[in-house]
């Protein structure tokens, strides 16, 4: 159990991190790392697919259209993004906002597993396909998934994990929504069901967000003694920049 400021305090930790990130060559094409926002003490949390150019300019996740529905239907259930934690399974948008590849997956993943290690959620909404593959590690598909609540242990914790179609999805398409929409509603009787029974702390669980299946391309580590480049010059500025609280969205 962490005490709610040393929580914040090691987000922000993995947030700086991140901000500094040039695992895969996404952080060539982005704006600004995407890290995630709402509450650090949240039992929810969704996880969508990646940053939109919505979210690459404010470094916010779910500010687009499929934001405002992501509003809507918490609002439906009343609840706020103050009282949920959201991020994506990438922190880095993909340019023209193409599917994210296996490789950048695969260099993202362990901010992903971080921050629901620190946050402790109750309750995981995946956001369609690729969370929801990412976290089940399986291939089956979110229209077969949608809707079934299942118990799975991620990292050291057993959490509930509830597979939603992506709001994206059901922006243009009637029978998604209504889906989405009737998926959303068991959301308040779940959370009450409060966390699961949790392993032994001793237990070295680790399973679940699978191993690799394709290797990362991310670059090695640059030498004191050799030149930097241009994209790592500007990481370097970013760096210097003091952390806005605002991009965290902590609450
Ligand atoms: N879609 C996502 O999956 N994440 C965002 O942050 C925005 C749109």
């Amino acid at each position: 159990m962490t005490s709610a400021t040393e929580r914040r305090d090691r987000l922000k930790t993995v947030y700086e991190e991140a901000r500094g990130c040039v695992r895969c060559p996404l952080h060539q094409t982005r704006t600004q790392v995407v890290f995630g926002s709402g509450n650090a003490d949240a039992g929810l949390m969704f996880i969508g697919e990646a940053p939109g150019a919505n979210e690459d300019k404010q470094g916010l996740p779910f500010v687009g259209q499929a934001g405002k529905l992501l509003d809507k239907l918490l609002a439906e259930i009343g609840l706020e993004r103050g009282d949920v934690f959201i991020a994506n399974v990438l922190k880095c948008r993909p340019p023209g906002n193409r599917d994210p590849q296996p490789n950048e997956i695969e260099s993202c993943r362990s901010y992903l597993e971080r921050q629901v290690e620190l946050i402790e959620p109750d309750l995981i909404c995946t956001l369609g396909n690729f969370s929801t593959k990412l976290l089940r590690a399986d291939p089956t598909g979110i229209s077969r998934l949608h809707g079934q609540v299942e118990e799975r242990t991620l990292g050291p914790r057993a959490i509930r994990l509830y597979p939603l179609y992506h709001p994206a999805a059901a922006l243009y398409t009637p029978a998604t929504l209504e889906a989405l929409r009737a998926d959303f509603d068991r959301i308040p009787e779940l959370l009450a069901l409060g966390p699961l029974a949790q392993p032994e702390p001793s237990e070295p669980v680790r399973e679940a967000i699978p191993e690799p299946e394709v290797a990362t391309s991310a670059p090695g580590p640059t030498s004191p003694g050799e030149p930097t480049s241009a994209p790592e010059r500007d990481l370097d500025q970013t760096l210097a920049q003091p952390l806005r609280p605002s991009q965290l969205g902590l609450f």
